[in-house]
This record gives structure tokens, sequence and C-alpha cells, in this order.
């Protein structure tokens, strides 16, 4: 789960990391008395979107002229203008896609003079299995890049869970930032406060980008991304408040109600398959013939009939998919409970895409017979390499 900038600032800043006063704001009407709470007189205005890349972006509405997503006002005036043009109009950046995001909430925060830009991450190190700093002095840019075209400029640390974030990490970390002086001192606190953060809350990732060192000397979070682990968000009641779900695809929030894996992506092909692993190759055998997966979805194992159709029921709604496949390796999934959904969902949404099955294992038998005599019309396929030509044959029609 994903929350604002605006939130996981407010969120640092219990447990003491040093971030801009600010004010979060959902009307524009609300704008003026935002920024007279701030001292001034530089302000910034910021849309709050789940996406980065916000001050890079640009809005629709305001064609290819658009100022950016995050802009730097100089006074309480143009805090009040930049608001009334932002708020309620779709902001497009590199992550967002071409559809862009409605901007529904601004933050208004005390603007900071910059010296410096660095970047620092704290994550999940699959190579170390640990949670890692990842810092560079290349802040505030597409960090991406930097570690495809300069890696040298990237430290990752991983944190032995045990000891926590010693001060030798602190020192490596102030280092490769090149701290010094009163911003070397800022670090030292400020490291094992994000490391506390990150792991007080299940957070998967804390990514500041920029963290600055500002022309007084000190650091300060000036842009704070969260995301949180959705398998401990059950001990996270004030966490899952801050949920806002107009910022996520309705499809995952349905998903979600049903206890279903299920990701939303852009291709034309819905799948429904049981185990992580079978889905994913799924996924690749529809790429390597030719067509785009519409979502990763694991029904699971022992998933009931009325899990089945609430899944079919998601792929079905989806109107970028123009065909779909089921391909079901029962072991302890029961084909004929795959079959008993796939019928009900479809007597009840109807079917106007191709579908092909492939059902093998436990009570196949008995899962091809049901779908047969159901009078649905179905293309039946054999092995995964006959589904998956079988789809994307259909799909090119
Ligand atoms: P992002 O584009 O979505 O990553 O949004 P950020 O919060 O990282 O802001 C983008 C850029 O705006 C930063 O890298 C800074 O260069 C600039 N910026 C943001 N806040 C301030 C501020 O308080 N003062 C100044 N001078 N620049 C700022
Ligand atoms: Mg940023």
């Amino acid at each position: 789960m994903n929350i604002h900038e605006y939130q996981a600032k407010a969120l640092l800043k219990e447990f003491g990391a040093p971030v801009a006063s600010g004010v979060p704001v959902f009307e524009a009407s609300e704008a003026r008395a935002a920024a007279e709470a701030l001292p001034g007189p530089l302000y910034v205005v910021k849309s709050q979107i789940h996406a980065g890349g916000r001050g890079k972006g640009k809005f629709k509405e305001l064609g290819p002229d658009s100022k950016g997503g995050v802009r730097l006002a100089r006074s309480i005036d143009e805090v009040v203008a930049f608001s009334e043009e932002m708020l309620g109009n779709t902001l497009v950046t590199k992550q967002t896609g071409d559809a862009g995001k409605q901007v529904n909430r601004l933050y208004i925060e005390d603007g900071a003079d910059i010296d410096r830009e660095l970047y620092l991450s704290i994550l999940v190190d699959r190579t170390t299995g640990r949670n890692a700093f990842v810092v560079s002095t290349e802040g505030g840019m597409d960090i991406e890049a930097v570690a495809e075209e300069t890696p040298e400029k990237i430290l990752t640390l991983p944190i032995d869970p045990a000891a926590g974030v010693t001060e030798a990490d602190c020192t490596r970390l102030c280092d490769a930032l090149a701290l010094d002086g009163d911003a070397r001192q800022d670090g030292m606190q400020l490291f094992p406060i994000l490391y506390k953060a990150y792991v007080e809350t299940d957070m998967s990732l804390l990514e500041v980008n920029p963290l600055i060192v500002m022309t007084d000397g000190h650091l300060r979070v000036l842009d704070a991304k969260v995301s949180f682990d959705g398998n401990a968000l059950f001990r996270h009641d004030d966490i899952l408040a801050l949920r806002d779900e107009t910022e996520e695809d309705a499809k995952e929030i349905e998903a979600s109600k049903h206890d279903l894996a299920y990701v939303a992506l852009d291709g034309t092909i819905g799948c429904m398959v049981n185990g992580a692993g079978l889905a994913m190759a799924t996924m690749d055998i529809i790429k390597l013939y030719g067509e785009e997966p519409a979502n990763f979805l694991d029904v699971g194992g022992g998933a009931s009939k009325e899990k089945v159709t609430a899944a079919f029921k998601i792929i079905t709604a989806d109107p970028n998919v123009k065909g779909i496949l089921v391909n079901i390796f029962g072991g302890i999934m029961r084909c004929d409970v795959i079959a008993e959904g796939v019928i009900a969902a479809v007597k009840e949404v109807g079917l106007k895409v191709p579908l092909v099955v492939r059902l093998e294992g436990t009570n196949v038998e008995l899962g091809k017979k049901l779908i047969n005599e159901s009078g649905l019309n179905v293309i039946a396929a054999d092995d995964l390499d006959d589904a998956a030509q079988k789809i994307v044959n259909a799909v090119k029609g």
C-alpha cells in the first residue's frame, strides 16, 4: 500500500526526521490560509498523487507549455494561483502513464534553500536478504539512470537486523553522501531514525529523493515516497486509515476484498491461473507468442467457487481484455471448482471475448465435463504452449 508524500512526511516527523512545515489542501479556497500559516517568503505547491516525477510532469489540460506538478511560489498570491491551476487537473509524469492522474490534493510547504540534492532509500536487498540503505550524491534526478550510467556513485549498505544501524554504518553513509559539519551530525541522527520508521511501520520502501543539504548546512527530507508491506497492514490500523482508494486501481481494490493475488497490467489477455509461478510462466508465454497479459492473477490453492467467480468477473470487467486464458494445474485446487466458478461468472456477466481453458490435475475429467455440458463457447487446450497459442490467435482474430 502506498501513501501520499504529505502523509509520509507526517509519519517521519513523528519519528523525529527533519521535514518542512506544510499544510495539505483539498480545495483551492483553502490555499491562502494554508500559505498564511507558513513562514514564507518561499513556498512550494506540491501535487499529491501516488506517482513520482511530479516536478517534471505536465498537466494535460494546460497543454505542452504546462508548468510542473511541484512549483516554487514566491508569494501567497502565487500559491493561490498555482493551487487553482493544479487542483482537479490531470498530471502526466514518467510514472503515471499517458492517462495521468487527477490531482485532488496539494501540499503547501515551506520552501527550502537547497545547496545539494542527495538520494536515499531503504528497501529489501534481495541479494543479502536484509533491509539496506541505498544512497547517492546524485539525488533529485532519475536514480535508475544513475544506476545505469554511473553505478559507482551508488552505495548499497545492508543492515544487520540484530545490530540495527550502527555508528559505523552511519559513518559509511555520511562518507558516501560527502556530508560534513552540521549535515554530518544530522546524518548520524537521521539514518537510525529512518531505519526505525521503516522497520516499525513495516515499510517495504522508503525513498527520500531528494534528501537535501540546505544552504544553512542542515539536512532535510524534501520528498518522501513510502510503500508498506500489505501482509503486515493488519497490525497497523493507523496506517490503513491513510489509504486513498482513489489512487488505486479499482480492479485491484475489488480483488483485495476477495483475497486474490491480482495485479492489473496493460495488455489484452486476461489470465486466471493458480500458483504464482505458473501465473508468471503464463504471462511469459503470452508475451513469447506476441501478445501482452492484461493482469497477473493467482487464485491460489483451494479457492472456492465464489472466489473463482469474483476473479473471473474482475477480468471480464476490464475493457482492455480481448481474450481470456484460464490455465489451471490442479494440485490442491480442484479443476471442477474452477469450472463451476467460470460457468457461474459467465452466466452472470456474459462472455464477449474468446475464452481458452486449459485444465490439468485433480478432478480434470469432471472439470472438462462441466465446461463441455455448460454450453459455453470455450476453446479447449491440452497444455500451456497450446493454450497460449490458441488465445493469442483468437485475440489476433
Ligand atoms: P518529484 O518530482 O515527484 O520527485 O517531487 P520532489 O518533491 O522531489 O520535487 C521535485 C524537485 O523540486 C526537487 O528535486 C527540487 O529540485 C524541487 N523542490 C522541491 N521542494 C523544494 C524546495 O523547498 N525548495 C527548492 N528550492 N526546490 C524544491
Ligand atoms: Mg522526488
